[in-house]
C-alpha cells in the first residue's frame, strides 16, 4: 500500500482570494498548497481593467511573506461594456492570464455580469485570436429555472453554441457539477475543458439537508444528486487531460453564512489537497492525482509545468473547527491524508 504519494506542484485554477482583510485572512492558505492559483475577479468593483489587476496582483503579493514564491494569475470581468483592446493588452503584457464571464446575477459579486453573450461577439473574437482562455459560470440566472438543472440549461442552451460559434477558443466550464457537464466536456474538442471543486466530489444535495439546514455545504453551482457526484467523480479520476483541480474556494465570514439568506462558497483552501486525494484514493486512483493537480491545468493553459514536488503521506488529519476565524470544508472531521511537512 502506498503510504507517501509525492507530485509535481500543483496549481489551483480557480480561488477567490477576496481582498482587505479577508485575502490578509485567507491568502496564505492558498499559497501554503499551491505554486500558482487562477484568481478570480468578483471584487467590488469586479477587475476589469489592466491597471486594477495589476493592483490586486500587488496586494496579494503584499499579503504574503516575502520569501514565498506563490503566483497569482490575474483574470478579467466580463461585462456588457467588456474591451477587447484592453483585453488583449492585458494578456500580452501578463497583467490577464484569462476573462471570467458570469452570467449577470449567477453568483457572489456577479451584478455586473453580461446579461447577454452575444453581444460579446469582438471580445470573444478577440480571445480566440490570441489564445486567452475564456472561463466560464456556466448557470442559467432564469428564476423559472430549476436551481438544480440550471448548469444543464446553460450547456444546452449557452455553452454548446458558443462552442459552436467559437471553434478556436478555450474554455473553460468552471466547477462543473453534473453528468450533463462531464460529458458535454468529454465529448467536445480539445480546446473545452473543466474544473472540479473537492466539495462537488465529496457531497450530494443532501449534505444541505443533513439533520437541518447546512450553511456550510452551500455553494454555486448547489451541489447536486448522487449520481451527478459520480459522474463528476468519474471525469475527475479518469485521466483526462480536460479535467483538472480548481478548488473554487470562496470565504465568507461565518456570520454571513449562518444567517437568514447565507451566502454561497465553501472555504475549502486550508486542507484541499488532503480533500482532493481522499476521493483519488476511495476510487483506486492514486495513479491519477498528479495529472489532475498538477499537469492537465497548466497544459491546458498554455503554461509551464511547476518545478519541484508535494509529498502527501498517509496520516490522520483533523481539520479544526475555523481556521482563519472561517468555518473551512470538512470542519470536525478527519481525513486520511496530509500534507509533509
Ligand atoms: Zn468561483
Amino acid at each position: 500500500m502506498t503510504d507517501r504519494l509525492t507530485i509535481r506542484r500543483p496549481d489551483d485554477w480557480h480561488v477567490h482570494l477576496r481582498d482587505g482583510a479577508m485575502l490578509e485572512a485567507v491568502v496564505s492558505q492558498t499559497a501554503r498548497q499551491f505554486a500558482r492559483a487562477i484568481v478570480m475577479p468578483n471584487l467590488t468593483p469586479p477587475v476589469t481593467t489592466v491597471a486594477a489587476a495589476e493592483a490586486y496582483r500587488a496586494r496579494i503579493l503584499a499579503a504574503l511573506p516575502a520569501d514565498g514564491d506563490f503566483r497569482p494569475l490575474m483574470t478579467c470581468y466580463l461585462t456588457d461594456g467588456a474591451d477587447p483592446t484592453e483585453i488583449a493588452r492585458g494578456h500580452e503584457s501578463g497583467a490577464f492570464t484569462a476573462c471570467k464571464l458570469y452570467p449577470a446575477h449567477a453568483t457572489t459579486n456577479s451584478a455586473h455580469g453580461v446579461t447577454d453573450i452575444r453581444a460579446l461577439g469582438p471580445v470573444l473574437d478577440t480571445m480566440q485570436r490570441i489564445g486567452m482562455p475564456l472561463l466560464i459560470h456556466g448557470e442559467v440566472t432564469d428564476r423559472d429555472v430549476d436551481i438544480f438543472d440550471r448548469e444543464a440549461v446553460f450547456i444546452e442552451r449557452t455553452l454548446a453554441p458558443l462552442v459552436r460559434d467559437f471553434p478556436d477558443l478555450k474554455i473553460v466550464l468552471e466547477h462543473i457539477t453534473t453528468a450533463e457537464a462531464a460529458a458535454f466536456v468529454a465529448d467536445a474538442g480539445p480546446l473545452v475543458a473543466a474544473t472540479i471543486t473537492p466539495q462537488h466530489l465529496h457531497l450530494n444535495r443532501n449534505a444541505l439537508f443533513d439533520g437541518g439546514l447546512r450553511p456550510h455545504a452551500y455553494c454555486l453551482p448547489v451541489i447536486k444528486r448522487e449520481r451527478h457526484r459520480l459522474a463528476v467523480r468519474a471525469a475527475a479520476v479518469s485521466g483526462s487531460p480536460k479535467f483538472f483541480l480548481g478548488t473554487d474556494s470562496a470565504p465568507h465570514a461565518v456570520e454571513r453564512k449562518e444567517m437568514d439568506c447565507g451566502c454561497a462558497g465553501i472555504f475549502n483552501a486550508p486542507f484541499a489537497l488532503e480533500s482532493y486525494v481522499a476521493v483519488f484514493e476511495e476510487e483506486g486512483a492514486l495513479d491519477k492525482f498528479e495529472g489532475f493537480a498538477s499537469e492537465h491545468g497548466p497544459r491546458f493553459y498554455g503554461l509551464p509545468l511547476n518545478e519541484g514536488t508535494v509529498t502527501l503521506e498517509r496520516k490522520p488529519v483533523e481539520v479544526p473547527a475555523r481556521v482563519a476565524g472561517l468555518v473551512p470544508f470538512h470542519a470536525g472531521e478527519t481525513l486520511g491524508w496530509r500534507l509533509a511537512e
